[in-house]
């Protein structure tokens, strides 16, 4: 189906004058050359596009004869990213129907750490194959995951083109994967992260053959790298629309694949302490993102492994271990089976055990301890997560409220803080309360 100028909203003032110029430049060297995915569902439902990509029939040693500013990337499928300053217009060739061995790698490019050069090989390999794995438009649409993600902007006309139903999903607010689901999350488990990220952040509702499959098919997400997942993890969690988003994975039952020592402890609340951290944290970050102001993957993901990390710390001062030491150690674990799942590279671990460890921290305040924590690199991100700890019940919300002054008020003033501390708050409790205060913490 093609829908005329006449009948879409998508003006060519939405669209950044850089993938304008891509787009244009591949028309006037004869190529076919449209606006792809994303950003043409977006565009059509009058939401300002993340990024822009453009799908053409030209080869990549086309693309690249175009443009001096392309860099080829990915390995069987390559695509071409054109580079302008900041802003990355990715150009792929129209994908064929797969062959079986060409299905594990995504349609779309991954991260950085993929998106290498191709060797020298694997470019003539990829030249080899080339005839199987470009295709025709109509072919492109059938590769893509859902139908509202398979809608054309032609350059040449300014008309829209579904082949797939896209539009009519489009205005009936409703994710519905192309060809048969099962098949599909087989083909790429990602899928089902997808479709439960775009349903989150459009509100559109998952249509019922979409949705049928995912309980059932979730453990696939099992056999995806840790690499790929921890770029889908970032996807889900900082597009705005986290705490949506947290409650459809946990409802589709997938979230245990990406967490599964934080869904366990979920699982067990204990004492009826409803675990409230979590979803603190994701309106938190929704809200931040709604400001523009910047988000942390580090804050983010301690939040995720807070609750494992001290269940495991409490089992271990069980055992007899310093607090300090337990926390090491119950890092060190938890993050270790993390990482069979979802990657968490060490930018981020770091930054993660020193919000972790300066926990343990503020309470001891005598002498210079607090001024000292109050210099740390992370005590920014360590002091929200204590304020996250306290609305959520799992700290004293007047431990939190004298850090809050703390950082207010001046030098003097500090001084008769810490001065007016009792002897028994500021300084290590024994061990027995600290043992029972632990063991009753919500999370
Ligand atoms: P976002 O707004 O998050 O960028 P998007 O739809 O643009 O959403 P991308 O990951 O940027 O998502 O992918 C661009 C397009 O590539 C998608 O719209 C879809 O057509 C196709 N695509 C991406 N990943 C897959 C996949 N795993 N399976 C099938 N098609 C995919
Ligand atoms: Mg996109």
């Amino acid at each position: 189906m093609i829908i005329p100028r006449a009948e879409h909203p998508i003006s060519r003032t939405l669209i950044s004058d850089n993938a304008l110029k891509v787009l244009y430049r591949l028309r006037d060297a004869g190529y076919a050359s449209f606006l792809v995915g994303g950003c043409v569902r977006d565009l059509m439902l009058g939401h300002e596009p993340k990024d822009f990509d453009v799908v053409t029939d030209a080869s990549p040693e086309q693309i690249q004869e175009v443009f001096r500013n392309a860099r080829l990337i990915g390995r069987r499928f390559r695509l071409a990213h054109i580079h302008f300053g900041r802003e990355i217009i990715e150009v792929a060739t129209f994908r064929g129907i797969p062959t079986d061995h060409d299905e594990d790698e995504p349609l779309h490019a991954e991260g950085n750490e993929e998106g290498a050069r191709p060797s020298v090989r694997e470019s003539r390999h990829a030249a080899l194959s080339d005839y199987n794995i470009f295709g025709t438009q109509e072919e492109d649409a059938l590769r893509r995951d859902f139908t509202v993600n398979a809608l054309y902007y032609n350059i040449r006309d300014f008309t829209v083109m579904d082949y797939v139903g896209g539009v009519r999903d489009l205005k009936e607010g409703v994710l519905r994967m192309i060809g048969d689901p099962r098949a599909r999350y087989r083909e790429d488990p990602v899928r089902m992260l997808r479709v439960v990220r775009f349903a989150a952040k459009l509100g559109f509702l998952i249509e019922t053959a979409t949705a049928a499959p995912i309980r059932e098919l979730g453990h696939l997400l099992l056999e995806v790298s840790p690499a790929r997942m921890f770029e889908e993890v970032l996807k889900l969690f900082h597009g705005g629309y986290s705490a949506e988003t947290y409650e459809l994975l946990r409802s589709y039952d997938l979230f245990r694949y990406l967490f599964p020592a934080t869904d366990e402890s979920l699982a067990s609340e204990s004492e009826g302490f409803p675990r409230v951290l979590l979803p603190k944290a994701l309106e938190s970050t929704d809200a931040r993102l709604a400001a523009g102001k910047p988000v942390n993957p580090a804050f983010l993901f301690a939040a995720f492994l807070w609750e494992p990390v001290r269940l495991r710390m409490d089992q271990l001062v069980g055992e007899g271990m310093k607090d300090q030491d337990a926390l090491r150690h119950a890092a060190d674990s938890v993050l270790k089976d993390q990482q069979r799942h979802v990657s968490v590279p060490k930018r981020l671990s770091f930054p993660m055990r020193e919000i972790w460890e300066m926990q343990l921290r503020f309470p001891r305040r005598h002498g210079k301890n607090a001024a000292r924590l109050l210099e740390h690199k992370r005590f920014r991100a360590a002091y929200d997560f204590l304020l996250l700890r306290a609305q959520a019940g799992a700290a004293d919300p007047e431990l939190a409220d004298w850090w809050t002054r703390f950082q207010e008020v001046g030098p003097e003033q500090r001084t008769a803080m810490v001065r007016a501390l009792a002897p028994a708050a500021a300084g290590r409790p024994k061990r027995r309360r600290r043992r029972r205060a632990a063991g009753r913490e919500p999370g």
